[in-house]
């Protein structure tokens, strides 16, 4: 079970998952949102917690470093169309769309996970 916590941390929304502790922090800039937006947001996190985002990243950190990037990027955008995927991609988009990029060397750009998420909706709804 997936806890969400609201915190008065300078960001939208987190997640942390290992094992059975499962948490989605959302920040105060996610009072702006709105509940659709809030939504998009929350099951981009909920994929992480249940795919156990975090534990694959520490394995892969332990047993083959030089792949860590690309794993996250690919868990950026699997959690992006998992929310497309419940309804929330066009909402995904635009709060994407909206927010300056985020730059971490383990965050693709907010243009790439548009392009793919588009590419999501155009084809499958
Ligand atoms: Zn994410």
């Amino acid at each position: 079970m997936i806890e969400v916590e609201e915190v008065d941390w300078d960001t939208y929304a987190k997640s942390f998952s290992i094992f059975n502790v499962k948490k989605i922090f959302f920040g105060k800039h996610s009072k702006a949102l709105s509940s659709e937006h809030w939504a998009a947001l929350y099951h981009h996190e909920k994929f992480h917690c249940d795919n156990n985002h975090l534990e694959w990243r520490i394995l892969c950190f332990m047993f083959a470093p030089w792949m860590l990037k690309s794993l996250c990027y690919r868990q950026e955008f699997d959690s992006d169309i998992y929310s497309a995927k419940m309804g929330y991609g066009k909402q995904l988009i635009e709060f994407l769309s909206n927010k300056p990029t985020i730059s971490s060397w383990r965050y693709p750009s907010a243009s790439e996970r548009i392009q793919r998420l588009t590419v999501y909706i155009e084809q499958y709804t």
